[in-house]
């Protein structure tokens, strides 16, 4: 459902209403009657012009001008994909060398000119030089070579006439002509209109469009771009493809970063000489961000920002080229000064370069950090025991013995137990598997609870577990241990509805660590705690027995 510029501005009615229906007038009529709908536009919209800062009234206004115009040109589609629509996409890409993708098709498009008269091949070369002064900025050398060319460019001429006025646009911007650029630019837009040409309008149109100062009204910038698209959207155009960019680079507050990555989805399908390389490398570089801050997007993410280093290196290959192009075709003292323009363009990219680089970077550095996190998470989940949630023998391996040789420099005095189920397998035979689990976790958090965070709790085997109490001499072992026996033997377990009881035996081991004992090997320590719960076991079960 298409929003309407109309509603959303504080503009009178009527004003609106005289800015539509000159709109579609400037398109429906004929060149004379056009001419002063024309005057009357222009007078409609001058007294605002002189304010430097366009308000936002008067862009809602320009809004209303150009979606109605675009609703009057879409909906009069009479021949497509034109000659001139294709010579307009390789403007997007000058210069056109002879070793250019776009040489042959350019030469194609140009051969009625070339073939009838070799002077055109010299205009074109003139017109392409014009074009590249007005885009990089020297005005002055534009402003020179447009009046040398005025005399030889006219309207019949059409593909050169609209090279010409083009540049001239971009002259009278830099200047700030803004009323001589809304002449030419009506006037140009209506030529081709005239001629049966309405992508080429279209094109001419929005590039004017482009152009327009809209921050300060970007959400009326927003609806006639959205209003444009559900138009053209269907098409894999050129135009399309312009307008689902501009979407795109919207801020992130009129168009949130899920709906970006649409627009990029359909952009990405377009062949890749329909945009040029400056707007595929910012379109790669900004779907990298937005898809890094997705995790599971992270390949995607490192894809598009090689996609957008590749672009970032054809911008710079079209700088070296353009400065080729002003070597070959201007005098020396020209090239000169025009170098400068071109200097200027070429520090403008290193330092965007050098910007996104950074944040390229940043985001390497949180993603890589986000990897830690999970390499993190991954490494204790390898060394934990899933059902009780103790650690494992894994665990036990790795870390047990630096520890111990931490508390025997010390002369810590370490005990070792082993907490074994009394007959728990005919727990499992009488209530199940599935209880026999429940105990097992549960008898984890009860180990959990019972001991300090120091002590080390190995799941040693299916219904046995390992304690390692630190510090701890035996008789104080001996009390934990009988505490944590009674514990069990007191505690009621209930699964599903079931009452289970239990009890443990607990054999232990302490070692002193005296002055000159030598550290052994772990499994001397549990083989000791191990015969200390045979013990146990042979004294009647649910008995703590401690060995020194
Ligand atoms: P006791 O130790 O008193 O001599 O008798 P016990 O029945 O506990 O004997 P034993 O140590 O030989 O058997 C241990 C039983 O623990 C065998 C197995 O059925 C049970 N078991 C081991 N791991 C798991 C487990 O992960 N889940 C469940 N439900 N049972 C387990
Ligand atoms: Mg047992």
């Amino acid at each position: 459902m298409p929003l309407d510029i109309e509603s959303m501005s504080g503009l009178k009615p009527e004003y609106i209403s005289e800015i539509s229906s000159l709109a579609r007038g400037i398109f429906e009529s004929d060149a004379q009657n056009r001419e002063h709908l024309i005057e009357k536009l222009i007078r409609e919209v001058s007294p605002r012009l002189d304010d430097e800062k366009l308000s936002e009234d008067f862009l809602a206004a320009v809004a209303v001008f150009f979606d109605t115009a675009f609703t009057y040109i879409s909906s009069r589609k009479i021949q497509r994909y034109n000659d001139l629509y294709q010579f307009l996409r390789i403007i997007n890409h000058l210069p056109i060398l002879e070793h250019s993708s776009f040489y042959n098709q350019t030469v194609e498009l140009l051969k009625p000119y070339f073939e009838k008269d070799a002077g055109y091949t010299k205009l074109f070369d003139r017109l392409q030089l014009l074009y590249l002064y007005s885009e990089i900025g020297d005005g002055d050398a534009a402003m020179r070579l447009a009046d040398e060319l005025s005399a030889q460019v006219n309207p019949d001429q059409l593909f050169f006439y609209v090279m010409f006025q083009l540049s001239k646009t971009n002259i009278f911007s830099a200047r700030g002509d803004i009323e001589s650029k809304i002449r030419l630019l009506l006037d140009l837009v209506t030529r081709v209109w005239d001629e049966g040409r309405p992508e080429a309008t279209l094109f001419l149109m929005t590039n004017w469009m482009f152009s327009l100062p809209w921050f300060k009204a970007s959400k009326y910038y927003k609806v006639l771009l959205s209003n444009l698209y559900c138009k053209i959207c269907a098409e894999e155009c050129l135009n399309t493809a312009k307008v689902g960019y501009e979407l795109f680079l919207l801020d992130d507050k009129q168009v949130p970063p899920t709906q970006k990555m649409l627009y990029y989805q359909d952009l990405i399908k377009f062949h890749e000489t329909i945009l040029n390389s400056r707007q595929l490398h910012s379109l790669h570089f900004f779907a990298g961000n937005y898809l890094s801050g997705f995790q599971e997007q992270f390949h995607d993410s490192i894809r598009s920002f090689k996609a957008s280093n590749y672009f970032l290196h054809k911008c710079w290959q079209r700088l070296i080229e353009i400065s080729a192009y002003l070597r070959a075709h201007s005098e020396p003292k020209d090239y000169k000064l025009s170098m400068r323009y071109v200097e200027a363009k070429f520090m403008r990219l290193s330092n965007q370069t050098s910007l996104r680089n950074n944040s390229y970077v940043e985001n390497l550095q949180m993603n890589f950090q986000k990897i830690e996190e999970l390499y993190r998470e991954v490494g204790e989940l390898s060394l934990t025991d899933q059902l009780s949630g103790q650690r494992n023998r894994r665990f036990m391996d790795n870390n047990l013995m630096p520890i111990l040789a931490l508390a025997a420099r010390h002369n810590d005095p370490v005990c070792f137990s082993i907490i074994d189920i009394d007959v728990f397998k005919t727990v499992n035979d009488e209530y199940g598997h599935v209880a026999g689990d429940y105990i097992l976790k549960s008898l984890g958090e009860m180990l959990s609870k019972s001991f300090r965070q120091s002590d080390v709790i190995v799941r040693y085997g299916g219904d046995e577990f390992l304690v390692v109490l630190f510090n701890t001499d035996p008789l104080h072992c001996e009390e934990m241990m009988e505490s944590f026996r009674r514990k069990v033997e007191q505690r009621v377990f209930e699964h599903e509805q079931k009452q289970i009881q239990i009890t443990v035996s607990i054999g232990a081991y302490c070692e002193n660590f005296p002055g000159n004992v030598k550290l052994k090997d772990l499994n001397y320590y549990i083989n000791m705690a191990d015969v200390a719960l045979y013990k146990a076991k042979e004294a009647g079960r649910n008995t703590v027995f401690v060995r020194i």
